[in-house]
């Protein structure tokens, strides 16, 4: 081995075009990075690779408003890794979005993708734009022009995005349009999250909470919980935490515990998870609901629960909540849930938790479902994705779980020791060009 491919200190990783003393979501990453390096053996050499994204983009987005004037949007797509395939991740549009978390967003996707061992790198994008305040044709121009910007990398074997906050089927349609126009050939794998009109998978609206409620029997299974009549807390009943509540309650337990941001609920006997998810479609949240009893917002993280399923948002559990939490298992259907200090109680009383990492990959593993059925332009059955999603999930459960009995670590740092091993070996076999 060569010392002069020794990897360089991290000193040298803070990029220039960031503010060394606030790095934002980016400097958090670095630290999780830092977290798993003696882990990493002989592929730590390469360390530095996931300290550096490996291609950055910044645009600029100008469209005609509805008024006739002109408005300026900053726009990002970061490739963080694509050692093991092309970049995969979302787009967020939001008026917050900073470079700073689309990159440690892309840093994540490589984890993600690698931890459940989907064919991807890391990459994500994103727009500094409140879409609330755009008409519906502003929204599509702002989205047609940020896709031809970033066209000059993206494609259906380069960088496939994905919907992301702010984002959903219609603009992923649009950008597959624009994408294929500026191509002069249909390309519907050049996005996934399309419409199942457009290439769209069958499943994929599920698949998230379904990877949640797969990776959470597994889970218990491995402390001995039945699922049967196990109490399920979930905060977020949206397209991750609802789909994960009816599936729970399908396979026998109960719900007991819902929390939304209009409100709070409990059922000791356990929740119509159908009944409410119908109320959430008429009302726009769980606050209302009369077939259980309201609960103050705060009670809800200390009620005694065997599963917890934050699936709303990041930073919920904290240092303030977290000794208050009563629960065996947390499954992280959100991003980024748990705090590092929250972490670091939870697991001193004894939690397991399942890191987001592992947990909710069920939406980008079936968004690799969809890529395959478009390039072969033959698509599969709802139940034939549904398998191969359960068996995907299981597999990266089961390496996280070993790795971290091995290493006797968390499960957060056995996904990221897994995965960053992944990467780096790629690195390593591919070597270096030239
Ligand atoms: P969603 O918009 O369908 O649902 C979000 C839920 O969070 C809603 O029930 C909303 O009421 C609730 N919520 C919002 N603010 C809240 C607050 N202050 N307190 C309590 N609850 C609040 O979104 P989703 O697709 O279910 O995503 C939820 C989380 O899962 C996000 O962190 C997202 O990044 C993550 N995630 C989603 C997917 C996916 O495929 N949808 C994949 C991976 C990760």
């Amino acid at each position: 081995m060569s010392s002069q491919l020794q990897s360089t200190t991290s000193a040298q990783s803070i990029p220039s075009y960031l503010h060394a003393d606030d790095l934002g979501p980016w400097g958090n990453y670095l630290r999780q990075v830092d977290r798993v390096a003696p882990y990493l053996g002989s592929s730590s050499r390469w360390l530095e690779t996931l300290k550096r994204p490996k291609r950055i983009l910044i645009v600029d987005v100008p469209i005609e408003l509805d008024n006739g004037t002109v408005a300026h949007f900053e726009g990002y797509r970061v490739q963080h890794n694509v050692s093991r395939g092309p970049g995969k991740g979302g787009v967020r549009y939001h008026q917050d979005v900073t470079l700073s978390e689309v990159m440690a967003l892309s840093a994540w996707m490589s984890v993600k993708n690698a931890a459940v061992n989907v064919p991807y790198g890391g990459a994500k994008g994103g727009i500094r734009v409140d879409p609330r305040k755009l008409s519906r044709g502003e929204l599509e121009r702002v989205t047609r022009r940020y896709t031809s910007e970033i066209g000059i990398i993206i494609g259906p074997n380069t960088d496939i995005p994905a919907p992301d906050v702010n984002t959903n089927e219609q603009i992923m349609a649009w950008m597959m349009d624009t994408y294929s126009m500026n191509q002069g050939q249909t390309a519907t794998g050049v996005v996934t999250g399309k419409p199942i009109s457009l290439g769209g998978s069958l499943g994929r609206r599920e698949a998230t909470g379904r990877g949640v409620f797969v990776v959470g029997t597994e889970a218990a299974r491995r402390v001995g919980l039945d699922i049967q009549g196990a109490r399920i807390a979930v905060q977020g009943f949206g397209n991750v935490g609802g789909i994960a509540a009816r599936l729970f309650e399908e396979a026998g337990a109960k719900v007991i515990a819902v929390q939304d941001h209009t409100g709070s609920l409990y059922k000791a006997s356990g929740i119509d998870t159908n009944a409410l998810l119908a109320h959430v479609a008429n009302t726009g949240g769980v606050g209302g609901f009369t077939g259980a009893d309201p609960l103050a917002n705060d009670e809800f993280w200390t009620i005694e629960s065997d599963i917890l399923i934050p699936a709303a948002l990041e930073n919920q559990i904290t240092e303030k909540n977290a000794g208050k939490i009563k629960t065996k298992i947390i499954v992280e259907g959100a991003n980024g849930p748990t705090t590092t200090a929250a972490d670091d109680i939870l697991h001193d009383k004894g939690v397991l938790i399942i890191p987001d990492v592992v947990a909710n990959a069920g939406g980008v593993t079936v968004s690799y479902f969809e890529w395959v059925q478009d390039f072969s332009s033959f698509f599969w059955t709802e139940d034939e994705i549904n398998q191969r999603l359960e068996r995907v999930m299981r597999e990266a459960f089961n390496a996280v779980w070993q790795v971290a009995s091995e290493n006797k670590v968390s499960m957060r740092t056995a996904a990221f020791i897994v995965a960053c091993k992944r990467i780096l070996m790629a690195r390593e076999m591919r070597g270096l060009y030239p």
